[in-house]
């Protein structure tokens, strides 16, 4: 621990106390006001939590703090999601010693040894973390209402969960039945996005098994994504050296890979009769069951036995790899089934020549692969003629009437189209199947098995694929702010795929299903509407309500409106004044203002958050934002447990300080963006805050009563405008640019007034103080300490926003006396030799102002002598935007005045003494003939030599 951040630390406790004594984070209820409610995703107390989730953290802290000064009664509340295998498999692997996740939870955590014997318990591993995680939040100066906090095995939370689930079930959402869901089989358990390593959301996709069948009657089932393309299949490809089995597939013989095998096992009956080497049916002819053409299985290394069933179908004329290999073997025979528009009969052929493409393994296939498939995907049709290949084996009249079918669904199809006419019928004629696999494989379970893809039979399932749900979860994301906007483009192509999912699990801490013995709900789907929870919790608690009185009368009552607090009591015992208490602070906090979490809960949490809000409750209740932000990274890495990386909460709170912590999550990155956080930054940022701690002493001390001069009025409208951007940010959830501005831009300007002036006036204190209000929200503990050191009442994170405002005329001054240094830089003479300067000015501001427009015969006839006219009117068009329009609003501006009270200002910039003159005084003497070039905002400038 550094000595500066001993000094953030020591800081922020003295005040950390002071919020916690008044209570200022334990909102009521305030009929009338406004509110502001924001929640941020409850961590799994599975470990330590990091600075990832203390970015996430701190944007909803700012964005409540923010709000609370805009006059809005600010709820910020959390809890900890005890539920499902996330806590299950870490104290699993901790009872059964495993040594890398001991050491991780030692070493990175800097959990003690008496402590780790306790976590083979899941839940002495989940409440130590609990309170470790709360201790660390606490540390960072997050302004939680911790009146609220519970955890989602508390028999309350339970209750409430349980009515979720009945009305979902009530309301034709939950379904039993046959579905193919990612499955652990080591746990023999669905597995989801928060059950995988790195949390990665197992992405089940479905091969299309078109069984081509040798004179035997051995099938060899070709596993392809792209069925449309069996008319024109050249031959098959088997692994040589790979491992094969003969097995009965659901009463069928057929040849797969060892691995597709196993994989096959969760979703059919299958049993191996024997082993083979792929080498062993190479050579082999088999039947092509959509044209029934013989073909050839050829031997081929790039065929992964891992992927689909390591039977690959061959169509050169349509897919480079096959075009490349059998090239590779002097073979070229194609067969045209799909037309593309800008390519001719061969696209494979045509795309590997125009690439240059050398052989089989030439890495350039891949592209040239990307490139066919999309452009047949997006724009191919089926060729008129692909029907006569249909059925070649079959005796009349099954030929034409199968061709016939397949002039109508098939032939002249887009591409699209005819896929999923040809997958079904592959299905429903017996010639074909379909295998579910895990297309971005590989996936772990936590537990480190990878996970396959197991169809269910008796699962209960949430099904998000029901479309009149998924119309209502998309009005919403329509409807709803997001940040960033472009999320609602993610969020709507998960609501399109979503489908049923798993809901309940049989293990793990949890709620158990209401209707259902022996299921558990698991932890994406329990953890979708409990923002209302916080709601609710605290008043259920101070009246004392039983768990067994928390019935589906009761929360149709409080979250539902339905029926009446008199009706409701006399069934549940809960006096009615508790009820509508309790319904009341549903009624004024909900809806929801703003959800925050990190951007990989889009295509899970943050969209069920969205069915469940929509399924569940009124309109009028439906959330309103969604903040989604990037990834931490540490020193250019990704954090992780095995590299050891990872930076908990509560140590990088120990490293830099509360502040500087928070400073730098704000600033390195806009909230969209990933955010390296780097130690260098960290520490800069801290010497940030110091300098900006020992400025404000400055001013606090040596403050004198004072007429206000021209730079004292500069300083408050230069703050005005740089608060006034940095509220507009935190409005636009744009933290980092706040932060830029709050904590650097509006620092730089009290620096360069403090050069400018004696002694700061106090005027200076009144627009430090709002400078205090502005920087609560990203560094509270300094804002609150400054806020005291100048006088201000009350604390800072309860003070309204700063009402300071920018006086154009100042702001005019400052850029123009900016100008004229500048303009003096420029002259070709001025130098080390240069003694004084001679300034001449112009005092007809209104001939500036008639300039503006831009004109110089109206500028003439409004008064501007014509001889100057032509000179002025260009000068205007080039200042700055800034500038011009400070000129349009200001009414009256004395440039000599100005001058006059930056002189010191300006004698110091630019090292040398400034004689000033107007230029219409008679009496003044006209050195270097420089009187007369002297324009309004241009001064004429004369160097002695
Ligand atoms: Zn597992």
């Amino acid at each position: 621990m550094s000595e500066l951040s001993r000094f953030f630390i020591e800081l922020a406790e003295r005040w950390q106390r002071r919020w916690r004594e008044a209570k200022i984070f334990e909102p009521e209820p305030s009929p009338g006001v406004p509110k502001f409610f924001i929640t941020a995703a409850y961590p799994y107390p599975n470990g330590a939590i990091h600075i990832g989730h203390g970015r996430t953290y701190l944007i909803a802290d700012v964005l409540a703090r923010f709000n609370r000064h805009m006059g809005r009664v600010s709820l910020f509340p959390m809890g900890f999601h005890y539920t499902g295998t996330p806590i299950l498999t870490i104290a699993e692997a901790i009872a059964a010693g495993d040594k890398t996740v001991i050491e991780e939870y030692m070493e990175i955590y800097g959990v003690p040894g008496e402590e780790i014997k306790k976590m083979g318990n899941p839940l002495y591993l989940a409440r130590y973390f609990h309170q470790q995680s709360k201790r660390a939040m606490e540390k960072f100066g997050l302004g939680i209402d911790w009146a609220r906090e519970f955890t989602t095995i508390d028999p309350e939370y339970q209750r409430f969960i349980q009515w979720q689930f009945e009305k979902l079930r009530k309301r034709g959402l939950i379904v039993k039945g046959r579905h193919p869901v990612g499955w652990c089989p080591r746990h023999s358990m669905p597995v989801g996005a928060h059950d995988t390593k790195d949390d990665k959301e197992p992405d089940i996709g479905q091969w299309t098994l078109i069984y081509f069948t040798d004179e035997e009657g051995l099938a060899f089932p070709a596993a392809t994504l792209r069925p449309e393309t069996a008319p024109g299949v050249t031959n098959l490809w088997i692994n040589p050296d790979a491992d094969y089995v003969v097995a009965e597939l659901d009463g069928r013989r057929v040849v797969v890979s060892r691995d597709a095998a196993f994989r096959l096992s969760f979703q059919g009956e299958v049993k191996a009769l024997r082993e083979a080497k792929g080498r062993e049916f190479v050579g082999r002819r088999v039947q092509n069951p959509v044209t029934g053409e013989w073909v050839e299985i050829y031997e081929a290394r790039f065929v992964d036995p891992q992927v689909g069933t390591g039977v690959v179908m061959s169509v050169p004329a349509h897919a480079p790899y096959d075009y490349a290999a059998l090239r590779d073997m002097g073979i070229e025979r194609m067969i045209p089934l799909i037309r593309v528009e800008g390519y001719g009969e061969y696209p494979a052929k045509e795309v590997v020549e125009k690439m240059g493409v050398k052989s089989q393994t030439d890495p350039a296939l891949e592209e040239a692969t990307k490139e066919v498939y999309s452009a047949e995907y997006a724009r191919g049709v089926m060729r008129e003629d692909v029907a006569e290949r249909v059925g070649q084996h079959l005796p009349e009249p099954a030929r034409s009437m199968l061709r016939a079918v397949f002039k109508m669904f098939f032939a002249g199809r887009p591409v699209k189209e005819a896929r999923d006419f040809i997958a079904r019928w592959l299905v429903e004629s017996g010639l074909g199947g379909v295998m579910y696999d895990i297309m971005n494989k590989p996936v772990y379970c936590r537990c480190g098995t990878e996970i396959v893809v197991k169809v269910l039979e008796d699962q209960w399932f949430i099904n998000y694929g029901d479309p009149r749900w998924k119309e209502a979860a998309r009005k919403l994301i329509e409807e709803m702010g997001m940040v960033p906007s472009d999320a609602k483009t993610h969020f709507l192509a998960t609501v399109d795929w979503l489908d049923k999912r798993a809901c309940a699990r049989t293990r793990g801490l949890g709620t158990p299903l209401p209707w259902s013995q022996g299921w558990v709900i698991e932890s994406l789907s329990d953890s979708t509407i409990y923002m209302a929870f916080y709601t609710v919790i605290k008043k259920i608690r101070q009246f004392g309500i039983k768990p067994e009185q928390l019935t589906e009368e009761f929360w149709d009552y409080v979250f539902l409106g339905q029926g009446s607090a008199e009706d409701v009591a006399r069934r549940t015992g809960v006096p009615p004044e508790a009820l509508k208490a309790v319904k009341e602070e549903f009624d004024y906090w909900y809806p929801l203002d703003s959800r925050n979490s990190g951007k990989d809960l889009i295509p899970n949490h943050l969209t069920f958050f969205i069915f469940n809000h929509v399924a569940i409750f009124p309109r009028e209740k439906w959330p309103r934002q969604i903040v989604a932000n990037g990834w931490v990274l540490r020193e250019g890495d990704k954090m992780s447990k095995s590299k050891r990386n990872v930076l908990p909460l509560d140590k990088a709170v120990e490293m830099y300080g509360p502040d500087p912590l928070r400073a730098t999550l704000a600033i390195a990155a806009e909230v969209e963006q990933d955010l390296d956080f780097r130690d260098a930054e960290a520490r800069r940022n801290a010497q940030q805050l110091m300098a900006i701690y020992t400025l404000v002493q400055r001013i606090a001390q040596t403050a004198e009563e004072r007429a206000p001069s021209w730079l004292d009025l500069w300083l408050v409208s230069e703050i005005a405008q740089i608060l006034e951007r940095a509220k507009n940010a935190y409005q636009r959830v744009r933290v980092r640019q706040a932060a830029v501005d709050v904590l650097y831009n509006a620092k730089s300007a009290f620096d360069q007034y403090l050069s400018m002036v004696e002694k700061p006036s106090k005027l200076a204190v009144e627009a430090a103080k709002a400078w205090a209000v502005a920087m609560e929200p990203i560094a509270p503990h300094l804002a609150e300490e400054l806020w005291a050191v100048l006088g201000g009442r009350g604390f800072a994170a309860s003070a309204p926003w700063p009402a300071l405002k920018a006086d154009p005329a100042a702001l005019l001054a400052k850029r123009y006396v900016d100008m004229l240094i500048e303009d003096v830089k420029k002259i070709p003479a001025f130098g080390p030799g240069t003694k004084k300067v001679v300034v001449y000015v112009n005092r007809r501001f209104s001939w500036a102002k008639e300039a503006l427009g831009g004109d110089v015969r109206a500028a003439i006839q409004a008064g501007v002598p014509p001889q100057m006219a032509k000179r002025l009117v260009d000068l205007l068009r080039s200042l700055g935007e800034e500038v011009r329009s400070l000129v349009a609003s200001v009414e009256n501006f004395d440039e000599l005045e100005a001058l006059r009270s930056f002189q010191p200002y300006v004698e110091k910039t630019l090292g040398v003494s400034v004689e000033l003159y107007d230029a219409e005084d008679a009496s003044a003497p006209d050195l270097g003939g420089k009187k007369k070039t002297a324009l309004p905002l241009k001064p004429g400038i004369y160097l002695p030599s």
